[in-house]
């Protein structure tokens, strides 16, 4: 962080600390909570400035504020912009640049900010400063999703939130006019939805064909037109295959949510586009054969959790169980005995689509069971601190 930056981050955690201390502070609170967030996600003096320009007009100091900040000795955003340029003046030119962000890499929306001067929210920000309009591609967004052929190309959804869609709406029209009007698109995309949401740089992406229109529910609830962009990055990817599987998961939870009204109108809804498809990288986990192995055998032929026989035999002789991992592999579980049980399929289906707190508490009692056999001490230890078990 630059000392400009840390300079301004200190002056205003101070006002954010006096806030819980004087009455006359406290409304500002809010505000000033956002400004030091803000900061704290501001590396570079020459962001600090382009963001503080807004507070330098004239009309800004005729706030009751302003009178406030002066009566606790605090420096307003008014008038930090000056002296950081006499202070700092060494680290002015330092600014976050557009050709300097990596394909593939995850920034918050404050780095998105300060590189494009943007606005803080939405799907399409335009940026008259660096002529620039950032396309955000959020998978998170539960009822519908932006659309990817096999091409490559990314079906955007454009701008209003109910009624019919209009092309010449804001920045519907400045995609469409994206050939002639030469700003340059830029495209995110968001997998999951925290609290401080990460953005993938995707770089570059342009107008690939012709809008067309298509149907879809709006915000209000009622069918309607939308215009749909193809845009094509200039870059091509991969996603990762887990990262693709984790979001279809949570919409399908999304729609066991949903009332018999709303699945019945968005399902007949859809129109008749092909499915998305995305092309994926896969991640093959190996499995040991070993730990494998002896998982099925440890269980004697039969379900480690509803404890029944195993429903068949394999070539008349071998019962037929699976092997799951508690901590799943693909959350980083260790591929060991003592994290694996064997089960029946129904049982394997049931802890994977319906896991209930008594199955897995069952499951590690029977591993317990297995360890205290095995009077396996060194085992022991690992398996506590593996499951979080406390002393009992
Ligand atoms: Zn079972
Ligand atoms: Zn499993």
């Amino acid at each position: 962080m630059d000392n400009g930056v840390r300079f301004a981050l200190l002056d205003t955690k101070k006002a954010l600390d006096l806030c819980d201390v004087y009455n006359d502070l406290l409304p500002l609170k809010g505000k000033i909570r956002k400004a030091y967030n803000r900061l704290k996600n501001t590396s570079k003096t020459g962001d600090l400035l382009r963001y503080l320009e807004k507070f330098e007009s004239e009309k800004h100091r005729d706030a009751d504020e302003f009178q406030v900040f002066h009566k606790y000795n605090l420096v307003t955003f008014e008038e930090m912009g000056p002296i950081i340029r006499r202070e700092f003046s060494d680290e002015i030119l330092n600014i976050s640049k557009i050709s300097e962000l990596i394909l593939g890499k995850s920034y918050n929306n404050y780095e998105i900010i300060n590189t494009f001067q943007c606005s803080e929210q939405g799907g399409m920000r335009r940026s008259h400063k660096t002529n620039t309009l950032v396309i955000v591609s959020d998978h998170t967004k539960p009822l519908y999703d932006d659309r990817w052929d096999e091409e490559g190309v990314l079906h955007y959804t454009g701008m209003g939130k109910s009624g019919a869609m209009d092309i010449d709406f804001a920045q519907n029209r400045t995609v469409k006019e994206s050939g002639v009007n030469s700003t340059e698109m830029h495209l995110f995309e968001v997998f999951d939805s925290s609290t401080n949401t990460k953005y993938v740089y995707r770089g570059i992406i342009e107008l690939y064909a012709q809008p067309y229109q298509d149907n879809q529910i709006g915000e209000d609830g009622n069918l309607r037109k939308a215009w749909i962009f193809p845009l094509l990055p200039r870059h091509r990817f991969t996603v990762n295959s887990i990262r693709l599987k984790k979001i279809g998961d949570e919409k399908d939870k999304t729609a066991a949510r949903m009332s018999d009204e709303v699945i019945n109108k968005y399902a007949k809804s859809r129109s008749n586009q092909p499915p998305s498809k995305r092309i994926a990288r896969t991640v093959i986990v190996n499995r040991d054969p070993i730990v494998k192995e002896f998982v099925k055998r440890r269980a004697n032929g039969r379900c480690d959790l509803c404890d029944e026989d195993a429903p068949f035999k394999v070539k008349e002789k071998i019962p037929y169980l699976e092997v799951h991992h508690i901590i799943q592999l693909a959350d980083d579980g260790p591929d060991t005995i003592y994290n694996a049980v064997a089960l029946c399929p129904n049982c394997h289906r049931k802890v994977h689509y319906a896991l209930e707190t008594q199955d897995r508490v069952k499951m590690l009692r029977k591993l317990d069971k297995y360890l205290n056999n095995d009077n396996d001490k060194e085992n022991k230890e690992s398996f506590i601190k593996l499951f979080a078990l406390g002393e009992n």
